[in-house]
């Protein structure tokens, strides 16, 4: 089983391996053909030498060292001309008196060979340096006499130079080979199973659990695929649980609701007809009471009503009658509805645009009233006495309507802000303000709109107050 790491460390390795190969054997090269050719000068000129000349008193004579020039240049493979070019250069070198005894250096070169450090004593015979385009190859050939070399690196390294261009472009050619090697494995062995993993995590985010990674495959991921299935596995159960769980919920909400509202009609007719004093006249105490329990049925009616409407948006069962709407038609009816809770609060309203002239905006009359009477309501409840509530419209391009209201009331906590539309949702100000309410009217509101092809937006500044604002689409004919 190669884990992920592993296979990096593998590569890594091959890597280093494949590259020190080919250092050493570059290395070894060059050395061997460097030297191979310095021994064969040296050979060629001791033996030349030797041949010349017999003891090394004999090169004190100038006679005998011209013997020796001469020879050492017919041994040599280079023309005189080459030699006079800069090709190769040779002196011989008296080890005590660093007197150069026979040369075939140019004169201008003379100065600087004389400058070199001659070969010390516990040097070994033979000294390669490298001083400027010239490799230098001292050795003492015959004692106390010190032959020195100079050879043009072009001719010394021709040899070399022709490894080197062979060299150069066959690393380069591995190098790639390498990095060629490198990426498929790389592609094959994790940006492939990558992808596949990546596929699959984006099913399951858009909820699609139907899904599993194929386990045979080999390499570091068949672990990461294996447990990948077990998790999914495991979340499948968990969602087809809740789902089981949250439908039982709902049917059992709906049922509740369901069952409720016959009874809770019945009381509303009933508390009525005896507060029309339909039975007698009732005194003020018996007035109150009554007054309180029609005001909390009512509220029980409303929220069996918001049950029952979320029941059937969830379950795409509410059904739209759209028509031509006139907007400010529309909210003069719901002021009228909530003037009295208005002046109850001690809230003042102000609908500038009361009559003005809009375009019908395409909307079902009853279920936009529900969207406007949510909002009013809402912006006189959660507004202190005295608070000011304010509607506005707004013709925006596009032919879109925008419909705002703004309280001066107790706001909406910044950090509770983005779960406002959700189910059964209440700000801890809210609940804290008024015990009164389901959670479920902006989320209502906001499936009405949504299916209106409009938006709901709001601003919220806690203790200052808010602006709720949602957009309908004017009717056009086609
Ligand atoms: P509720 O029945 O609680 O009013 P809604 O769904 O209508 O339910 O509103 C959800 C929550 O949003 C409220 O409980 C309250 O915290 C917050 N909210 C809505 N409108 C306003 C507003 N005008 N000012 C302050 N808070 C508001």
């Amino acid at each position: 089983m190669f884990s992920l790491r592993s296979i990096f460390l593998y590569l890594l390795v091959l890597f280093l391996l494949i590259g020190g190969v080919f250092v050493f054997v570059s290395a070894r090269l060059s050395e061997n053909v460097f030297f191979d050719q310095i021994i064969t000068e040296r050979t060629r000129l001791i033996g030349a030498v030797g041949e010349a000349i017999f003891s090394s008193e004999d090169l004190v004579s100038s006679n005998n060292r011209n013997i020796a020039t001469d020879t050492i240049r017919k041994a040599l493979p280079f023309s005189k001309e080459q030699e006079e070019t800069g090709v190769l250069y040779f002196r011989f070198i008296h080890t005590d008196t660093q007197q150069i005894l026979v040369s075939s250096a140019p004169s201008e070169e003379e100065k600087f060979f004389t400058r070199l450090p001659l070969i010390g004593d516990n040097q070994g015979d033979v000294i390669v340096s490298s001083i400027r385009d010239r490799v230098e190859i001292t050795y003492r050939g015959v004692e106390p006499y010190a032959l020195w070399m100079a050879i043009s690196r072009d001719s010394s390294f021709g040899a070399l130079a022709l490894l080197t261009e062979t060299l150069l472009p066959l690393t380069i050619g591995m190098v790639l080979i390498i990095v060629i090697i490198m990426y498929v494995v790389a592609y094959f062995a994790i940006s492939l199973p990558l992808k596949k993993l990546r596929g699959v995590i984006e099913k399951t985010s858009k909820g699609e659990f139907d899904v599993s990674l194929p386990e045979r495959s080999q390499g570091p991921f068949r672990d990461i695929y294996k447990k990948f299935n077990v998790m999914i596995g495991s979340i499948s159960t968990v969602r087809e649980r809740d789902e089981f769980i949250s439908s039982m919920k709902s049917d059992f909400i709906t049922t509740a609701a369901h069952q409720l509202r016959t009874p809770l009609s019945a009381i509303k007719w009933a508390i009525k007809i005896i507060l029309d004093q339909d039975f007698g006249p009732l005194n003020i105490d018996q007035r109150t009471i009554l007054m309180k329990g029609y005001e909390s049925n009512n509220r029980m009616i409303r929220l069996v009503n918001d049950l029952l409407d979320v029941d059937r948006i969830d379950s795409g069962r509410l059904q739209y009658d759209f028509h031509p709407v006139s907007i400010v038609n529309l909210i003069n009816s719901v002021i009228v509805v909530v003037t009295p809770r208005m002046i109850e609060r001690k809230i003042s309203l102000i609908f500038l645009d009361k009559e003005k002239t809009f375009p019908d905006v395409r909307a079902d009359s009853e279920k936009l009233r529900q969207v406007i009477q949510n909002l009013l309501d809402n912006a006189i409840k959660y507004s202190y006495p005295g608070g000011k509530v304010t509607i506005v419209i707004e013709e925006r391009k596009n032919n879109i309507l925008a419909v705002s209201v703004n309280d001066s009331g107790i706001g909406i906590p910044k950090d509770q802000q983005e779960k406002i539309f959700g189910k059964f949702f209440r700000a801890a100000n809210a609940r804290k303000l008024q015990t009164d309410g389901s959670g479920l009217g902006l989320y209502i509101m906001q499936q009405i709109i949504k299916k209106h092809n409009g938006e709901v937006s709001f601003k919220s500044e806690p203790g200052k107050g808010t602006t709720f604002t949602f957009t309908v689409p004017v009717y056009t004919d086609n």
